[in-house]
């Protein structure tokens, strides 16, 4: 294929989380922020990819549209990882972590989606033609409340959902407390902290987390990628511990794996570098005989990408959905659970085709 035109295409959806104003980056956050990749090629195929861009729209879009695009356009790809490389390569002075890999992600993912709808085939079954594309057991991701009440009402409605996985946001014990007295000894619940502790702290607040048998403690230590602290407070408080969506590239995961960080490896598709470093990552994770846990806030193209990519993996782990509604969906009924499940779509590429009534709605036009 050759790439004829790429396009990034800034949304915000608004959304409700609950009687609070929700901050993200630091900063109150009212709307979901998708990026779209849209990519033409000569001979007329769309493929669509999404970029992570929470709290950094603009720079994502200014990244894809003057460094990525100029690379990209013209340029015909027959091996898409051989063509992400060259790329990356070619910008690697910018780094490799943040803005710059959240559009190549995006890049890559939309590269993959042309890739199956060129065999007329779902993304998952390019990857592995046995592939199952049963529907994958999801788990509600609340946000972080702060308020006992509260934490308890989101459980009582994730499990009205049908989910028997919940994870939390909640940084202290009584919240950790409240949710699993109300939820009882049944359902598996985790704790995501978004790095807010040094390592005595965390020691301190994994002993305080103990009693309520978390299936994993996610993201304990600032930094987040000081793995020989991580190493030595799984070793020490002995609750699993989950962290990867801060991470971009197989190499930072190999990083991660190799210093005995985590039991749950969680690769995030719009961030890390797409499909194409997604399926290293899950590769890396099952040689080192660790769980695969992908992260997956989103509802877009990256959304549907997570769901083909578990597919194709032979023990992909539960697929996390922020429990928040949105004023509008790009992909309708597939971003809800059903009996706490998704289905996986099974049209060509990643399956299904954003709503052109949404983009058209929600387009951020700067
Ligand atoms: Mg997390």
């Amino acid at each position: 294929m050759k790439i004829a035109k790429l396009d990034a295409i800034p949304l915000k959806i608004p959304f409700t989380i609950g009687p609070l104003v929700p901050k993200s980056g630091g900063q109150p956050w009212h709307a979901q922020e998708i990026v779209l990749v849209r990519v033409e090629t000569d001979d007329g195929l769309v493929g669509w990819g999404e970029a992570f861009s929470y709290s950094c729209q603009r720079a994502v879009v200014a990244s894809i549209e003057d460094m990525i695009a100029p690379l990209a356009v013209g340029r015909k790809v027959v091996d898409i990882p051989a063509f992400m490389r060259e790329l990356q390569q070619m910008v690697h002075l910018f780094g490799r972590y943040g803005i710059v890999m959240f559009g190549f992600s995006g890049l890559d993912i939309a590269l993959w989606d042309l890739a199956a709808k060129a065999k007329g085939v779902p993304l998952a079954r390019l990857i592995d033609p046995a592939a199952a594309m049963t529907p994958l057991e999801g788990y509600s991701s609340l946000y972080r409340y702060g308020d006992i009440d509260l934490v308890k009402r989101k459980c009582r409605e994730s499990l009205d959902h049908g989910y028997r996985v919940i994870k939390l946001h909640e940084i202290t014990e009584p919240e950790v407390r409240a949710a699993r007295e109300e939820i009882g000894g049944d359902i598996a619940l985790t704790v995501d902290t978004n790095c807010p502790w040094t390592r005595q702290e965390a020691q301190r607040m994994a002993l305080a987390f103990k009693p309520y048998d978390l299936t994993w403690l996610e993201e304990p230590i600032f930094p987040h990628d000081d793995y020989e602290g991580l190493a030595a407070l799984g070793a020490d408080a002995g609750i699993p511990l989950a962290a990867g969506e801060n991470l971009c590239t197989r190499y930072q995961f190999a990083q991660m794996i190799a210093g005995n960080a985590v039991t749950y490896v969680q690769p995030s598709i719009t961030k890390l570098g797409g499909v194409t470093e997604f399926l290293e990552v899950a590769r890396l994770t099952g040689a080192a005989g660790l769980q695969l846990m992908p992260h997956s806030p989103y509802f877009g193209p990256g959304w549907l990408a997570t769901l083909q990519v578990m597919s194709a993996c032979p023990d992909p782990g539960y697929v996390e959905r922020l429990f928040m509604d949105h004023d509008a969906y790009l992909y309708g009924e597939y971003v809800h659970p059903i009996d706490g499940a998704f289905k996986v779509p099974d049209g060509p590429g990643l399956g299904l085709e954003p709503d052109p009534d949404v983009i058209k709605a929600y387009r951020v036009c700067n």
